[in-house]
């Protein structure tokens, strides 16, 4: 699903985060270390490989929130933009920080002037946090956001799944209608 909102091709795919070969960079769903490690971060470091990691070292801990970029080594993109979202019930306020990972993440790709990104669901793995609410926090943190953006022209969630392309699909067309 693609729509455009305010110059921006918002879209909606079905796939894997670390096979985007059209994007300029995609953003890891990292932890506080930057090391490889299980699902987005997993995937990502795996076709990125070890030189990744060895980038990562020195920009880490990072906290909740916060987002840094790298190159992307055997990735089909440009860069990286790492960032570690809230674990669901223990990082506070959970909303805020959501929000920050997705502003931040933003905020790194303007700064190198990246006309395309994609985004996983972050926090909604291992993190816990419920896919409902972390949707909500996505597109109310987009809009916010789009206004702001000068270089960025599309922006791609992908989602790993039938149920949560429903419900990013559901949420975008919400937003869409106004
Ligand atoms: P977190 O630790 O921030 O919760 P995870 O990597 O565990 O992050 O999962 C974040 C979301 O990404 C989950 O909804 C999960 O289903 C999804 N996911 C896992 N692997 C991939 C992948 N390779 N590409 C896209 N989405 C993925």
């Amino acid at each position: 699903m693609r729509i455009e909102l305010q110059n921006i091709e918002i879209e909606v795919e079905k796939g894997d985060i670390s096979n985007q070969a059209d994007l300029d960079a995609v953003v890891n769903a990292a932890n506080a270390e930057l090391a490889p490690g299980g699902g987005v971060a997993g995937a990502i470091h795996g076709a990125a490989g070890p030189k990744l990691y060895e980038e990562c070292k020195p920009l880490a801990p990072i906290a909740p929130g916060e987002a840094v970029i790298t190159r992307a080594y055997g990735l089909p993109n440009k860069f990286v933009i790492h960032t570690l979202g809230p674990v669901y019930g223990k990082d506070k306020p959970e909303e805020q920080l959501l929000s920050n990972c997705y502003r931040n993440s933003l905020k790194r790709a303007e700064e190198n002037k990246l006309k395309s990104v994609g985004f996983p669901g972050i926090s909604t793995g291992i993190f816990g946090y419920p896919k409902e609410d972390a949707v909500d926090v996505v597109f109310s943190t987009l809009l916010t956001e789009i206004p702001q953006l000068e270089h960025l022209k599309k922006l791609r969630f992908v989602v790993f799944s039938d149920e949560d392309r429903e419900l990013y699909e559901s949420k975008l067309r919400e937003v869409a209608l106004g």
